[in-house]
């Protein structure tokens, strides 16, 4: 099944890494479950994140702690599965092995905020949604 990003998702990654955009583009093509980028995905303003920050939707406050959403080197999917967004462990690992198979095929060193915390099936801070570029490949 190929899919497409909506025309929504492609603004949300607007002005990212280009290597984000390449592995997103791969994994579009390749993933066998539906995903896109939200609002807030890709990149963001100081005052975007110090709001998400605020409610509880990420760690980083924007300011002492600077988000990779801020500079650009990262980017968040959701999972679409029978028409709704799912955040379930099984759907996000789905996604992510499109784009880590996309950047092993591009030569793009990537990141996967679901090993954070020792992974989904630990307890501690994960962000699956979340790929980014590593600090040392930048
Ligand atoms: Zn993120």
């Amino acid at each position: 099944m190929a899919y497409q990003l909506s025309s929504g998702s492609i603004r949300n990654r607007e002005g990212v890494d280009p290597r984000l955009i390449l592995v997103s583009d791969y994994a579009i093509k390749r993933t066998v479950i539906d995903f896109g980028h939200p609002a807030y995905g890709g990149i963001r303003s100081t005052e975007d994140q110090q709001y998400l920050f605020k409610i509880g939707a990420s760690l980083a406050d924007g300011i002492n702690d600077i988000s990779d959403h801020q500079i650009g080197f990262a980017l968040d999917f959701f999972p679409y599965v029978n028409g709704r967004t799912s955040y379930k462990i099984a759907h996000c690992a789905l996604v992510m092995a499109a784009f880590l198979e996309g950047a092993s095929r591009l030569g793009i060193q990537l990141g996967w905020g679901g090993f954070w915390g020792g992974g989904p099936y630990i307890e501690g801070f994960t962000d699956m949604p979340h790929m980014y570029i590593p600090k040392e490949f930048r």
